[in-house]
């Protein structure tokens, strides 16, 4: 017989694991449809306002990337917290409390991600630098900063591919030298037999 664990590997895992993954791709594509439909929609009065007065106007061409992050101000983030925190006490209700731990796992975890992403591409210099998908992340993030009508998305641009607002990075994308790779004990051995 499976011992308890087991079980609960084959017949719970799976479910709780999609639950965190659907929480994480509903909080992308509300932050791709939120952005494009409120951030740069004038109607949209403080929304639109916070987000091209700060976001955009600290970083536009010629200056994407600042020492320390300058967005604090006009952050409308915050805002979306309320329409998931209520419909996440929804949910609380219809589903089962553990898919549902899973679900508000996967979606705090997606939210601070964002949050994360969306200022680190404005860093110069961050750890991320070295990965190679950090940087084309980066790159697409600076797409939108040059054609604001493109890249809505801060993580998964394949909303933007749905959308029609996708748009591939150009020789005209500053694009952001690798960090430099870190000196290995090799590299540090051979520059010290040179010597
Ligand atoms: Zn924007
Ligand atoms: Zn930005």
């Amino acid at each position: 017989m499976m011992p308890g664990w087991e079980r609960w590997a084959v017949s719970e895992l799976p479910l709780l694991v999609l639950a965190a993954i659907g929480a994480h791709l509903v909080s992308s594509a509300g932050q791709t449809l939120l952005h494009r439909w409120l951030g740069h929609r004038r109607w949209a009065g403080r929304f639109f306002r916070n987000h091209i007065d700060f976001h955009h106007a600290y970083y536009a061409r010629g200056h994407l990337t600042s020492a320390v992050y300058r967005g604090e101000e006009g952050n409308n983030t915050p805002f979306f917290l309320i329409p998931v925190l209520l419909a996440g006490s929804g949910l609380f209700f219809l589903l089962p409390h553990e898919v549902f731990a899973a679900a508000a796992l996967g979606g705090a975890a997606s939210f601070a991600a964002h949050v994360y992403f969306d200022k680190v591409y404005h860093v110069s210099g961050t750890p991320l630098e070295r990965f190679a998908w950090f940087r084309r992340k980066q790159q697409l993030h600076f797409v939108h900063h040059l054609h604001a009508n493109t890249n809505f998305a801060v993580i998964d641009f394949f909303w933007d591919r749905l959308l029609g607002t996708y748009r591939a990075p150009d020789e005209a994308t500053p694009e952001r030298p690798p960090a430099p790779a870190r000196r290995t004990g090799r590299a540090i051995l051979v520059a010290a037999l040179r010597r």
